[in-house]
């Protein structure tokens, strides 16, 4: 139960590590001429198969607004589901294992679905909001642990971090080396350009600093 637990924790956490990609990261593997593929597409299908599975179970305003990607930078985790973006990451890893897609898709669905009903109100990511989501699609017997069809790294964040402005924690392996800001605040209210208000600050740390 252990490493069940750990997995779990390292799932919610990757979802974190990489809305925290410094600008100067951003920039850096996004320039032209870089041998690898990294970065996120847009999958059209599925966005419109969650749609479709949103508007049958009356999340309209949800609906419409949802958005499915594939992210290369989903490591140990399946998927990612952030709800402020309205937005389902999908590790591009599940193409060799296309069962799982559904499943990881659903998965994520119940996450945003089970915030969606809750409103403003805090809930916990694997509570009973989403559990009566995932049976609402279909998944009753999901487990909170994601059952990864590829092996998982293993993966203990010993730093955390935390957006001044809007809270969220930012779990890391490594201290960061140069300012890094919260990308979604930076997106927000700064035109996704690096801004010293949004600037993470080190809240924690585990095993000595
Ligand atoms: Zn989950
Ligand atoms: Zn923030």
């Amino acid at each position: 139960m252990r490493l069940l637990r750990q997995l779990e924790f390292a799932f919610e956490t990757t979802a974190a590590l990489t809305s925290i990609l410094s600008v100067r990261e951003r920039r850096t593997t996004k320039s032209p001429g870089e041998g690898h593929l990294i970065g996120s597409s847009h999958d059209v299908d599925l966005e419109s198969k969650a749609r479709e599975i949103l508007y049958e179970l009356d999340a309209n305003k949800l609906a419409f607004g949802i958005r499915v990607e594939w992210n290369s930078r989903l490591k140990t985790s399946a998927g990612r589901a952030d709800y402020r973006h309205k937005l389902i990451s999908l590790n591009p890893l599940l193409f060799a294992h296309p069962a799982e897609i559904d499943r990881t898709l659903r998965h994520e669905l119940a996450h945003i679905l089970a915030q969606f009903r809750a409103g403003r109100r805090r809930i916990l990511p694997h509570g009973a909001e989403w559990r009566k989501a995932c049976r609402d699609l279909g998944i009753a017997d999901e487990k909170r642990c994601h059952n990864l069809p590829f092996p998982a790294k293993r993966y203990v964040a010993r730093f955390m971090y935390r957006c001044p402005n809007c809270r969220q924690e930012f779990p890391r392996v490594h201290r960061a080396r140069r300012a890094v800001a919260c990308l979604a605040c930076c997106r927000a209210d700064n035109g996704g350009e690096f801004d010293a208000r949004f600037r993470l600050v080190l809240v924690s740390c585990s095993g000595g600093l």
